[in-house]
């Protein structure tokens, strides 16, 4: 048997694993932040005719520009941004993918804020693109002063700046980017995958006049479409045409686009779980409190914990009984997504359990 180490690949692959959270497709998964209301039934059918309407075509090549989606991107966006100003990919990663064979790549240097989303240090990776995470504030929050004078000692060609930020569901205000983009000459990525449930002002705001300002965002999370993969992002035309330069022709598949279209035409009924989640949050937030844990206050769909004397024993616990979590890098701390309040129920009914049978 040929092994990978056997074969001439690149020496910095070396040695590494693939990223990957576990799958548990019979469990109950509360460990990637998807949003496990699903897509309502309605919204199915109207998904099933647009993509009726491609199936006699799929033997020519999609649209390559995907029109129509950036259209509907653009309605159902703040500020209705122009068509030339949105791109998409398959998933955010693959937006983030392109940004960095685009803005990146040899001898160019990305910072960002950790505890943060681990796919950034993995796609700089595999684009040769130097990367440094320094630690966040108090609380994981992040002030511009701490910001623009970690920009002046690094120097870094990209900034990116998770908001709210994953693991950790801290959000920052719109100073912190505004800072962040006048200390530097490079560019300025906030990832707003999490931004339909936050109460804080998109950055999509702050995009006049800021050429080298790039929001990322997806529908994996509050649109409950994370099986589709669409990511998008909103920035300056100049940055679009970056994109074109990277991309593979034809990347975003007919059915894709077609479901997606379906999908944005019907953000409303899409995002009608949202503030629900937002209220599940704060009652499995106060659940998790009384357990004498430390529940950070949080602006997604997930909640980070901290005070676990056994998170892997917890962790492990929880498996055991069908349902899983996060862990996390940081000593102490589990990430729980919120689910539908019985999948909720279940973590709060076993958590407990699960304190108890380590003590
Ligand atoms: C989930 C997530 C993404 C990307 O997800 P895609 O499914 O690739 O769109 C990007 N950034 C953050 C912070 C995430 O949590």
């Amino acid at each position: 048997m040929t092994s990978l180490e056997d074969l001439p690949i690149r020496d910095d692959l070396r040695g590494s694993e693939p990223y990957g959270a576990p799958q548990l497709p019979d469990g109950i998964q509360l460990n990637v932040n998807e949003n496990s209301f699903g897509i309502p039934a309605s919204v199915q059918s109207s998904i099933l005719e647009e993509i009726k309407k491609v199936l006699g075509n799929l033997h020519r090549y999609p649209d390559r520009e995907f029109t129509r989606l950036r259209k509907a991107l653009s309605g159902y966006l703040p500020s209705n941004p122009a068509v030339e100003q949105i791109w998409a990919a398959n998933g955010s990663n693959e937006i983030l993918q392109q940004f960095h064979q685009a803005f990146g790549g040899p001898g160019r240097l990305v910072l960002s804020f950790g505890p943060t989303y681990s796919m950034y240090p993995v796609i700089a990776k595999g684009t040769l693109t130097d990367y440094i995470e320094l630690p966040r504030e108090e609380d994981y929050k992040l002030t511009p002063q701490y910001v623009v004078d970690a920009i002046i000692r690094h120097k870094p060609d990209v900034v990116i700046l998770c908001n709210p930020n994953n693991p950790t569901g801290t959000a920052i205000e719109n100073d912190v980017i505004e800072a962040a983009y006048e200390a530097t000459g490079g560019m300025v990525v906030v990832d707003e995958a999490y931004a339909e449930f936050s109460s804080s002002e998109s950055a999509i705001s702050l995009l006049k006049n800021r050429p080298r300002l790039v929001i990322s965002r997806t529908m994996s999370k509050a649109f409950a479409f994370a099986g589709v993969r669409l990511g998008y992002l909103v920035a300056d035309s100049a940055v679009v045409d970056a994109m074109r330069l990277v991309r593979l022709p034809y990347h975003l598949s007919s059915l894709t686009q077609a479901a997606s279209i379906a999908a944005i035409e019907n953000s409303e009924l899409m995002l009608s779980n949202v503030k629900q989640i937002s209220q599940e949050r704060e009652r499995v937030a106060q659940g998790l409190a009384e357990l004498e844990l430390k529940v950070l206050p949080s602006e997604s769909n997930f909640l980070f914990v901290e005070g676990f004397r056994d998170p892997r024993g917890v962790f492990d616990y929880l498996l055991s009984n069908g349902l899983i979590i996060r862990k996390t890098v940081i000593d102490g701390a589990l990430r729980i997504t919120i689910g539908t309040p019985s999948e909720n129920d279940k973590l709060l009914e076993l958590m407990p359990k699960a304190l108890a049978s380590l003590d």
